[in-house]
């Protein structure tokens, strides 16, 4: 793979070893083009100008829902434009009771332990307003989900199931269609938080039969500031809206209002309209390359880093192997604090997260505070690698390791 050269920020810092696009992943040169040319040729505001420019805008905004739709086999009103996937699911969490059966025969939740905060902690709000209790699918010694017991938590009681497809924190790649089909068969709803896995792999929500899937523009070489919530489209209609504005009407007088379709009712207010437009551009760059090859460059790329580091000693690994993660490996050098970790991999220009990755109740699980937490991506090489090694040898000399 050779897509180094596609991203300017390697050309302004030639020596950065960017290791942290789980994060948010560095932008090609074709996305931020993209920006400019919205900015200085096509910019204007949507659904509201009878004139060229706004109805160009319009046109593209609809056709970047299209590109957003067909990248996931999706139709176009099952796509909703947020700012991330953080809101994606915010969206739900204020709008799920309308839907969700009430009284005490469903009134379970179930998660698992491996959540990022942001779909752990609006379960835990809606729990406590509508009377539901969280269940969690236990994480192995192995770093991966016990499927045996998330047969016995999905249940009769189960209303909802909110996974994630692929945990930030381990890398572990989770059988979400074997949770869903579980769910389904107690006819329980079911959502999927896709940050980390949109990026890495061909996602098809017919194939996954989810019933929601969230994701993040900023973490597929797109523009922050941009989620996206696909949802079934007879469920989406049964939701109501959760921001109330401008451009999610149908009609409005000063004691009532009646609401746009899905998903414009979900829409409120001026969205990210270059942000979708560029979105798509992103899409369209991923697509050119390919997920057979991205899949394959990065799987190689895993294997290499996963060999390298466990050549050094006192490092210990949270990750179930090559064979069951994508992209993400957390470790932590015993006796030394991730931050200086970091720090020290700072020194030599290598970006590493370090800290509890918004997992602080995995952090609890695994028995540590934080760790140090590299992800890949296309544009990391053998040579990334090697220099993180060399770097890690330094902190190990640094701290008296050995
Ligand atoms: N879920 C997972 C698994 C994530 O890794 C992240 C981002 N770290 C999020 C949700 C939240 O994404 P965003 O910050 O784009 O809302």
């Amino acid at each position: 793979m050779n897509v180094k050269k596609d991203f300017p920020i390697f050309k302004t810092n030639p020596n950065l070893v960017y290791l942290d696009s789980a994060a948010t992943s560095q932008k090609p040169m074709q996305v931020i083009e993209a920006i400019k040319k919205f900015y200085e040729f096509e910019n204007a505001n949507i659904h509201r100008g009878i004139y060229t420019l706004s109805e160009v805008a319009t046109e593209k905004y609809e056709e970047a829902r299209k590109k957003t739709s067909d990248f996931i086999n999706a139709s176009p009103e099952e796509i909703v434009f947020t700012r991330n996937t953080t809101e994606s699911i915010n969206l739900l969490f204020y709008t799920l009771h309308e839907i969700l059966p009430k009284g005490k025969i469903k009134d379970e939740i179930v998660l698992s332990e491996m959540e990022h905060h942001s779909n752990l902690i609006p379960w835990q709000q809606f729990a406590k307003r509508n009377n539901f209790k969280l269940k969690f699918i236990p994480t192995t010694k192995n770093y991966e989900l016990d499927y045996e017991k998330a047969g016995e938590l999905i249940n009769e009681k189960t209303a909802l199931l909110s996974v994630t497809h692929v945990s930030n924190v381990l890398g572990t790649v989770n059988d979400v269609k074997f949770l869903i089909k579980l769910a389904k068969e107690k006819k329980a709803l079911t959502i999927i938080d896709a940050a980390q896995s949109v990026p890495h792999m061909k996602i098809n929500v017919q194939d996954l039969d989810c019933d929601f899937l969230a994701f993040s523009s900023h973490k597929m070489y797109g523009p922050l500031g941009v989620g996206i919530l696909y949802g079934k489209k007879e469920l989406l209609k049964k939701l109501p809206p959760f921001l109330f504005g401008g451009g999610m009407i149908s009609s409005v007088s000063y004691q009532e209002t009646s609401f746009a379709e899905s998903p414009k009712k979900f829409e409120a207010g001026t969205p990210n309209i270059e942000g979708a437009i560029v979105f798509s551009e992103s899409i369209k760059y991923l697509e050119k390359i390919g997920f057979d090859d991205i899949m394959e460059y990065e799987k190689s790329l895993l294997k290499y880093t996963l060999e390298k580091l466990k050549s050094l000693d006192n490092l210990i690994i949270y990750n179930p192997g090559k064979d069951k993660s994508i992209s993400v490996i957390s470790f932590n050098i015993k006796d030394i604090h991730p931050h200086d970790v970091a720090s020290i991999l700072n020194e030599e220009n290598i970006a590493v997260r370090a800290g509890h990755h918004c997992c602080m109740p995995l952090m609890k699980k695994l028995g540590i505070s934080g760790t140090c937490r590299i992800s890949l991506s296309i544009y990391n090489t053998k040579e990334d690698i090697d220099k993180l090694i060399t770097a890690l040898k330094k902190v190990q000399k640094v701290f008296k390791i050995k």
